[in-house]
């Protein structure tokens, strides 16, 4: 069984301690695929790093987060093309709106948004957003960039039916992970009705760890809780929920 953890921040100072053993707790587990999101320029040498340690298991995103776009996110997105232009990345991301934590940057985070969408597309990469309180705002934007080219993840995906067929309709699949085993979750309620093409599994560690770990550090080994939960959602084994949303992984990352 090879399980794909489609978001994972695994050179978070989080794991400064113990990341090895970490990272052996979920390569036994069939957890043999990572992909990693990017946050702005101060992590991206330990993303390099954390690749040149597991050269076969871990793939990098390239990309501004929305919480970070800050005075200087011009500087940040000029940063973000260089490195598309020297070596290889397997998506954009995580890129989106965040209104949860400030609001007064909207138009900027909206402004990055679009801008490395367009970015990917000229890569002909893939984009995984982040989305926090802001349905709205994205949508806004990937109405506006939507046709040809755009595809990706709808990372951490914790709206309504609604949301999950919009967010289909822009060619993106939606990244489930630990709030689906939360009890006030809510998307474990609907997503039957979302078919098993459309889904791709995640962690986001550290953060957002699964019951019965809710409120702890998250790892990427954790991801079997998730694979518990969409078995029972979806009345499949768990080796078919697995097969399935790494292909889902492999369609999106071409790896
Ligand atoms: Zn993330």
């Amino acid at each position: 069984m090879i399980i794909t953890d489609t978001h994972t921040h695994l050179y978070s100072e989080a794991f400064d301690e113990d990341r090895a053993e970490m990272m052996q707790r979920a390569l036994d587990a069939g957890v043999q695929r990572f992909f990693i999101p990017a946050i702005d320029s101060a992590y991206t040498q330990s993303m390099l790093d954390l690749e040149a340690n597991y050269p076969d298991n871990v793939f990098l995103m390239m990309g501004l987060h929305p919480t970070h776009v800050k005075e200087n996110y011009k500087e940040e997105l000029a940063l973000v093309e260089e490195w598309l232009d020297k070596r290889k990345f397997y998506a954009i991301g995580e890129i989106g709106v965040d209104l949860y934590w400030d609001k007064t940057l909207l138009k900027e985070q909206q402004e990055a948004f679009a801008y490395q969408i367009r970015l990917a597309k000229k890569h002909q990469l893939p984009i995984v957003i982040h989305c926090r309180d802001a349905f709205d705002e994205v949508f806004e934007v990937l109405e506006q960039e939507k046709g040809k080219g755009l595809f990706g993840i709808f990372h951490c995906f914790t709206g309504n039916l609604e949301h999950a067929q919009r967010a289909i309709s822009y060619n993106m699949k939606l990244g489930i992970g630990g709030v689906v085993t939360f009890k006030n979750g809510k998307i474990d309620q609907f997503l039957n009705e979302i078919g098993l093409e459309h889904i791709v599994l995640e962690t986001d560690a550290p953060y957002l760890a699964p019951t019965p770990y809710r409120g702890k550090r998250n790892e990427s080994f954790y991801i079997v809780n998730v694979l518990q939960k969409l078995s029972s959602i979806y009345s499949l084994s768990e080796e078919e929920i697995a097969a399935i949303t790494t292909k889902n992984s492999k369609d999106i990352f071409g790896i």
